[in-house]
């Protein structure tokens, strides 16, 4: 099951240097080695003298490169953007990440003799999640947090540290209200750890557990589908080259088996398949190779014998306006690189707005104009946000093309009315 990731992680010694992650993606026909690759990718980033939050490479100027690789990245650079930093790549590490894409559709896991669909998987790094990661905007560093835990999780776990004398777990969990990303960060998340640990692991997989086919329907069969299911991501993690990730969303649905119980539904049943999974989280803590990234939308109420499972519980707000702009404006290019706005024009950053002091002229008054829309949608969600410039199109547009500030006067209407149906 290999997914054509690279094992090969070059870092530029400077002890001590802050690291920086370079992502190069080699199309699917690529032929050229990763050593040749790696050596002329050296080459080009030595040539940079320094870089920025937004580095991406897309033409090289070097034959073997443009026939072998799609893109050449800075990654998780958030906060270089927002300061208009630059990395200067001779006072820094440099950790360089080649990988390919898996473009198989996702599959699904089923218990053959009960026909029902357990969990949905994906080989790693997936084509599905390309790109997932750089489209959530968060305020602070939760993204690089969570990553940084990750990594120093399965490094624990690969070198076999003592969890007597260090404790760890190798547990997940991200609450917080519907919407907010919870279930896309995991999987972006997942995606992003294979690209990062390729040289450690030159396989990766996904395995999204469907909490709703646990919990509810199949009580009846008491704890042995858990049992089963769980037996198989043992096999699977029996390779210790193969990295697992397992998702399991919305845990609150655990907490409502053991409510089920103390009202008196089923008692017996509803509490053997909690227990049952969660002896079987326990079970896959033993495994190195295995990561547990769980969401509830609930964070009151998540089950306790769970939520002492987790080492990170991290909570996921609905973005703030500054988050809220960034989001609209990869909204906004979108539909103008595909026409639907047209001219195409330049949506200035929240920074440089600021540093303008907003001032009102010509080139910032769309960008005011956003500025303004995304104040008044503090408190939405970003799955509502995304689908907002969809619903203005369809309330005020439906065919051709219109400019910018027509689009934005209608994209205002659109939230008003989002405000007005909640
Ligand atoms: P949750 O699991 O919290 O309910 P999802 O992961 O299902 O949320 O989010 C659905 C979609 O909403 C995401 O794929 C993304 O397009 C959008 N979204 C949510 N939060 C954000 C965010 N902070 N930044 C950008 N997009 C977001």
């Amino acid at each position: 099951m290999m997914n054509g990731v690279c094992e090969l992680v070059q870092t530029f010694p400077k002890e001590d240097a802050a690291v920086y992650h370079i992502e190069v993606l080699k199309k699917l026909q690529s032929v050229a080695s990763n050593a040749i690759i790696q050596e002329r990718v050296s080459k080009i980033l030595c040539q940079q003298k320094c870089i920025y939050g937004d580095f991406v490479l897309t033409e090289f100027g070097d034959e073997i490169l443009s026939q072998n690789i799609q893109s050449i990245s800075l990654s998780d650079s958030e906060n270089l953007i927002l300061d208009r930093k630059g990395v200067d790549l001779s006072q820094v590490q440099v950790q360089v990440h080649i990988y390919t894409l898996n473009h198989d559709e996702a599959g699904l896991e089923e218990m053959e003799e009960e026909q029902v669909s357990m969990a949905t998987q994906w080989i790693l790094p997936s084509v599905h999640f390309h790109s997932l990661w750089e489209s959530l905007v968060y305020d602070e560093a939760i993204k690089e947090r969570l990553l940084n835990y990750a990594t120093s999780t399965l490094i624990f776990s690969d070198k076999n540290v003592n969890s007597c004398i260090i404790s760890w777990n190798r547990v997940i969990l991200l609450h917080g209200p519907p919407g907010t990303g919870k279930t896309s960060l995991c999987k972006a998340l997942a995606h992003k750890l294979c690209i990062r640990l390729a040289d450690r692991f030159p396989c990766g997989q996904l395995v999204e557990i469907n909490s709703h086919s646990l919990f509810s329907k199949w009580f009846s069969e008491s704890g042995k589908l858990v049992t089963k299911m769980f037996q198989r991501l043992h096999e699977y993690m029996l390779d210790p080259d193969l990295f697992v990730c397992v998702l399991i969303d919305e845990v609150e649905s655990l907490t409502a088996a053991r409510k089920s119980c103390l009202n008196g539904n089923e008692p017996s049943d509803a509490i053997r398949v909690v227990n049952a999974v969660l002896t079987q989280i326990d079970q896959l803590k033993k495994f190195p190779n295995c990561l547990i990234l769980t969401t509830s939308n609930i964070t009151g109420a998540i089950d306790l014998a769970f939520v002492d499972r987790a080492d990170i519980k991290q909570y996921i707000g609905p973005p703030s306006p500054r988050a809220i702009y960034k989001i609209f404006i990869s909204c906004l290019n979108e539909l103008m690189r595909v026409g639907i706005i047209t001219p195409a024009k330049q949506l200035l950053e929240m920074r440089a707005l600021e540093v303008m002091r907003f001032a009102d002229n010509n080139t910032t008054r769309p960008s005011l104009q956003l500025r303004e829309i995304s104040l008044k949608c503090h408190g939405l969600s970003g799955r509502t946000l995304r689908k907002l410039p969809f619903m203005a199109h369809a309330m005020f547009i439906q065919g051709g093309a219109v400019t910018l500030e027509v689009f934005l006067q209608y994209l205002s209407q659109a939230v008003d009315q989002q405000f007005r149906d909640q």
